[in-house]
């Protein structure tokens, strides 16, 4: 019987310091087309105010799929709106090697990787972090965005002014209005499940850089026109972006780079008022993830 590692295994076996390469390195490895990997498959529970996602990818030697749940109104239910499970398989054979809870790999992979984005995008200085939203996403993003930039200031709105407060006492963030926690900002992070515009252009000081994280799907955004027309936009995979990015169809701009080829060395070739890493999330970065589970795992117990 292959394994299910649920998530207090996944936990022990997943650190940001080992994580973070390996999404750097899947990244770089998906844009010079190394990775086998169609957009992913989406079906809308209208009952339930629900998504359900297939992800499959084939990474080197691991051919997998990560099968993820979004149900916002879970929140309400004392459960987390996001949950997954992640299978692997061997490449070359098919024969299944492990399966694992996905929901902490969702949690984790998609805060690293807008900590690679920041890394190479926000300007080296940046010294304030605003956050807008106060979920797992939030939270994970303050962790991850430390380990790439030294904030002194953090700020935080959030839609119920309670979770905002909550998370600022937590945190040792300041809670305020959307506007006043961007205004000055170097870096923003857009960590919502809001449909429309949280984020005005008009906020974004020259030089800011923004990780545009929520609003998956071809008629949601987090951003306004403004924040998306006057950027350097950067996207985790332009074909994914393409089809279900409403930031990005929904103003009609044009994508500059894939991360993974600014994280292979490439410069950005023209300046803008500012950058957006509009992050979709891809099967490959949970692979990569799922896979250092799968080693560290076996490592400890043999
Ligand atoms: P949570 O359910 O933990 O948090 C959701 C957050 O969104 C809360 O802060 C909530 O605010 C806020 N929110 C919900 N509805 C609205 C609304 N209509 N307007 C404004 N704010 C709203 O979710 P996560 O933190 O796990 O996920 C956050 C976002 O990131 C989601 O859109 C999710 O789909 C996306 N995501 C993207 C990934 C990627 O790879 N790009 C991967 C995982 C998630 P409050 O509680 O104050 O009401």
């Amino acid at each position: 019987m292959i394994p299910f590692l649920d998530e207090d295994a996944v936990r022990a076996a997943l650190r940001w310091e080992t994580l973070i390469p390996a999404l750097e390195q899947a990244l770089i490895d998906f844009s010079a087309g190394r990775v086998l990997q169609p957009v992913r498959t989406s079906m809308h529970i209208r009952e339930h105010r629900a998504f359900f996602g297939l992800m499959p990818a084939v990474y080197r030697d691991i051919l997998g799929a990560k099968l993820v749940t979004v149900y916002p109104d879970n929140g309400a239910r004392g459960l987390a709106t996001h949950l997954a499970v992640i299978q692997l398989f061997r490449a070359d054979t098919g024969e299944p090697l492990a399966a694992m809870d996905g929901r902490l790999i969702t949690e984790m992979r998609t805060a690293a990787v807008s900590a690679l984005a920041t890394r190479a995008l926000a300007p080296p200085d940046a010294h304030v972090l605003a956050i807008l939203g106060s979920g797992v996403q939030a939270r994970a993003h303050l962790e991850t965005l430390r380990l790439v930039r030294h904030f002194d200031e953090v700020r935080v709105w959030s839609r119920t002014p309670e979770n905002a407060r909550r998370f600022a006492e937590e945190t040792g963030a300041r809670a305020t209005s959307a506007e006043d926690a961007v205004r000055g900002a170097d870096v923003v992070a857009t960590v919502t499940n809001s449909g429309e515009p949280v984020l005005r252009g008009e906020w974004l000081k020259e030089g800011a850089h923004v990780n545009a994280v929520g609003a998956v799907g071809r008629t949601r955004r987090e951003l306004d026109d403004r924040a998306m027309q006057e950027a350097l936009i950067v996207v985790d995979s332009r074909e994914a972006a393409a089809q279900e990015s409403g930031d990005v169809l929904i103003p009609g701009v044009g994508i500059d780079y894939e991360l993974g080829e600014l994280l292979a060395g490439r410069s950005p070739a023209r300046r803008a008022h500012h950058t957006v890493f509009k992050s979709l999330g891809i099967a490959v970065e949970d692979l990569a993830a799922a896979r250092l589970v799968m080693e560290n795992t076996t490592r400890t117990c043999s």
